[in-house]
C-alpha cells in the first residue's frame, strides 16, 4: 500500500510532488478531513514557484494527491501527519506566513491610516489593506485613521451612501479607528501648502496646451510657464480660482525636468474642475482640485502617518512624493508593500462602478459585487473574513486565492446553526397508499440533541423541489425507490407537467437510496430566494424557520442568510 502510494504520487523522486502531498493532507486536516482541490491548487501555485510554471503538470499532481488523500479516513490522515511531521511543516510555513516586524516602529508611537476612495464599499481587497494596517497598529500600540479620500471626482467621483457603507464595514470587520474623516474638509489647508510651494519657486502654473505641455516633458524640455517670475505665478494660481476654466490651467509641481523616469518630471499637483462636471456630494462649488500625488502624501504628513501599507501600484509613488516632502522638509513615512489579492472572479471596485453605471448590475449589495456588503447580506462571517485575510499574511508578492477557502472557512462559524427544508421551484407530488402519519420529528441540528426537534406535517399532497426532477425520472426508468426524508419510501408513478404522482412502497431506510426534501403546503411558507448570480427563485420553506433572522442552514441547499424586508422573507444563497 505504502509503495503503491509513492509509486503513484511519485513522492521520492520529486521534490515538488511530495510538497503537494503535504499541502493536500495539511488541507485536509484543517477541513475536517477533506481536501479541496482548488485550495490546494490555489496554495501550491502560492508557495512552490516551480508551480506556477507549470500549471497542467501541478493540476494533475493536485489531482492526484487530493483523490488519494481523500479516500482515506480522517484517522489515517492523522497518521500520516505525524509520519510527515507535519506540524513542524506548518510551523515552517508560519514563519513565511506571518508579520514581519515594521522598521522603526516604538510602541505607542505608530500612526497607520486607511484611505478609501469612497466610490463603494469596501472589497476583499480593502479589506485586506485595513486589516494589515489594523493588526500592527494594535501589536504597536498605535493609532488607526480611516481617511476618505474623496478629492477625485472625476474618474472615482464619491458615493455619498459609500461613507457610510465603509464605516458599517470597518465596524464588521472589527476595526476600531481612533479618527474618522474625509480629505474634502481639509481643501483650505491644502491651497495654503499650494502657495507655500509656489512662493518657494517649486510650483508654478502652467497654462501650455495639455498636449504641448506632454511633448515637451517628453524631450525632457521645459515649458513657457516654469521659468516666470513668483509674482506671475501667484496671480495665474488666484486666477485659477475664478477666471480659468476646466482644462486651461494647472499647477504643477517642479521636480527635475531631465529625470531618466518621464513620470517623475514635472507634474500637475491641482487642476480645475468646472462645477458643471463636478460629481461630489459635499464639495458643489469647489473648482480647483488637488490630485492624488498631493492630497494623499500630504495629509499622511498632517496625519503624523509613521507607516503606510499600500498596494503594490502604489510602489512608484513614493519616489515622486519625495520631491513635496523635500520642499517641505517632512520625513517621508516608511511604506511597506502588499501584494495584491486576486480572487478569482471577483472584479474591482472600479470595474463594479462601471457595470452599475451602465445598469448591468443594479447595486452594491449584488452578490456579483463581492463587495462586503454583498457578502454580509449572504451571511459570510466577519470572522471569516478576518481569517480569510489574515492567513495570508503580510506578503510582498502577489496572493491567489479562491473563494472556496472564504466559504469553507466561514462554515466554521455557521455550522451550528439551526435546519431546514427548503423547496426551490415547489412541484407537487401526490403519494397514493400513504401511510396514516400525520407528523414527523426532525432534530434542528443532527448533532446537537439538546435542541428542540422540529415538527414537520405531512398531508397527502405535498411539494418537492422541481430541481430534482431528472432524480425522479431516472428513478422511474429503472423502478428505484427514492426516500422522502424523515418519512418513507416512494415509487414513481407518473410525471406531469404540474403534478408527480407517487406511490408508498416501504418504510426501510436502505444504503444507497436517494433522499430528497419535501414540504406540505399548509406547514410552509412562500419565500424569495437569491442565488451567488442573483438569480430569483420562489420556494416553501418550512413554516419552523419564520422567526429565524440570519444564516440558517437549508438541507440540501446550503447556508443562506434570512432577512425580512416588506412583509416578505428573502433568502439569500451564502455557500454549501
Ligand atoms: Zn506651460
Amino acid at each position: 500500500m505504502k509503495d503503491s502510494k509513492k509509486k503513484i504520487l511519485d513522492l521520492e523522486n520529486n521534490k515538488n510532488s511530495k510538497r503537494i502531498f503535504l499541502l493536500t493532507l495539511e488541507n485536509s486536516l484543517k477541513f475536517k478531513g477533506t481536501a479541496s482541490k482548488k485550495a490546494v491548487l490555489n496554495t501550491a501555485m502560492a508557495k512552490i514557484p516551480e508551480c506556477r510554471s507549470d500549471f497542467k503538470n501541478t493540476e494533475k499532481q493536485v489531482d492526484l494527491c487530493v483523490n488519494y488523500i481523500n479516500n482515506l479516513s480522517y484517522l489515517e490522515q492523522t497518521k500520516l501527519a505525524k509520519q510527515y511531521n507535519i506540524k513542524q511543516e506548518k510551523k515552517q510555513q508560519k514563519q513565511i506566513n506571518e508579520f514581519p516586524d515594521l522598521q522603526n516602529a516604538e510602541i505607542g508611537k505608530v500612526v497607520m491610516r486607511f484611505a478609501p476612495n469612497p466610490n463603494g464599499p469596501m472589497s476583499l481587497g480593502h479589506s485586506r489593506i485595513a486589516l494589515l494596517n489594523w493588526h500592527y497598529v494594535k501589536k504597536y500600540k498605535g493609532k488607526f485613521i480611516l481617511r476618505f479620500e474623496d478629492t477625485d471626482p472625476k474618474i472615482k467621483p464619491p458615493l455619498k451612501q459609500a461613507y457610510d457603507w465603509i464605516k458599517q464595514d470597518i465596524e464588521y470587520l472589527k476595526i476600531k479607528p481612533d479618527e474618522i474623516y474625509r480629505q474634502s474638509e481639509k481643501f483650505d489647508i491644502y491651497y495654503n501648502l499650494a502657495l507655500k510651494l509656489i512662493e518657494q519657486g517649486n510650483a508654478y502654473v502652467c497654462i501650455c496646451e495639455k498636449e504641448k505641455f506632454r511633448t515637451l516633458k517628453n524631450k525632457k524640455l521645459e515649458c513657457p510657464c516654469r521659468n516666470k517670475s513668483l509674482l506671475l505665478h501667484k496671480q495665474r494660481w488666484k486666477m485659477m480660482f475664478c477666471k480659468y476654466r476646466g482644462g486651461e490651467a494647472v499647477l504643477v509641481l517642479k521636480t527635475d525636468i531631465k529625470h531618466k523616469n518621464p513620470a517623475m518630471r514635472d507634474f500637475a499637483i491641482f487642476r480645475i474642475i468646472d462645477t458643471k462636471n463636478l460629481n461630489h456630494p459635499y464639495l458643489k462649488n469647489t473648482t480647483v482640485w488637488p490630485l492624488y500625488d498631493f492630497a494623499s502624501p500630504v495629509q499622511d504628513h498632517l496625519d503624523g502617518i509613521t507607516h503606510i501599507i499600500r498596494g503594490i501600484d502604489f510602489l512608484g509613488r513614493e519616489e515622486k512624493h519625495k520631491f513635496l516632502y523635500d520642499y517641505f522638509k517632512w520625513n517621508l513615512p516608511q511604506n511597506i508593500v502588499a501584494g495584491k489579492f486576486l480572487i478569482k472572479g471577483v472584479k474591482s471596485t472600479s470595474k463594479i462602478a462601471e457595470l452599475i453605471d451602465e445598469g448591468k448590475i443594479k447595486s452594491w449589495d449584488d452578490p456579483r459585487t463581492y463587495s462586503l456588503l454583498s457578502l454580509k447580506k449572504r451571511g459570510i462571517n466577519s470572522n471569516a473574513i478576518i481569517d480569510f485575510v489574515m492567513s495570508n499574511g503580510m506578503k510582498k508578492s502577489d496572493i491567489n486565492v479562491s473563494l472556496d477557502i472564504l466559504y469553507a472557512m466561514n462554515k466554521k462559524y455557521v455550522e451550528c446553526k439551526n435546519r431546514y427544508f427548503f423547496v426551490k421551484n415547489p412541484i407537487k407530488m401526490r403519494i397514493l397508499n400513504a401511510p396514516k402519519i400525520k407528523k414527523i420529528e426532525i432534530p434542528l441540528h443532527p448533532e446537537d440533541k439538546k435542541r428542540e426537534n422540529r415538527i414537520l406535517n405531512f398531508e397527502e399532497n405535498i411539494f418537492i423541489c422541481l430541481d430534482d426532477i431528472d432524480l425522479l425520472k431516472n428513478a422511474k426508468k429503472s423502478n428505484n425507490q427514492i426516500r422522502l426524508k424523515g418519512l418513507f419510501n416512494i415509487k414513481i408513478e407518473n410525471i406531469k407537467e404540474d403534478m408527480i404522482i407517487a406511490k408508498y412502497s416501504s418504510k426501510k431506510i436502505e444504503k444507497g437510496i436517494k433522499i430528497i426534501h419535501w414540504i406540505s403546503k399548509n406547514d410552509s411558507i412562500s419565500i424569495n430566494f437569491v442565488d451567488e448570480k442573483n438569480n430569483k427563485f420562489i420556494g416553501l420553506m418550512e413554516k419552523n424557520a419564520i422567526n429565524e433572522n440570519g444564516v440558517v442552514q437549508f438541507e440540501r441547499v446550503g447556508f443562506v442568510n434570512l432577512i425580512k424586508k416588506n412583509k416578505e422573507i428573502y433568502a439569500y444563497f451564502g455557500h454549501r
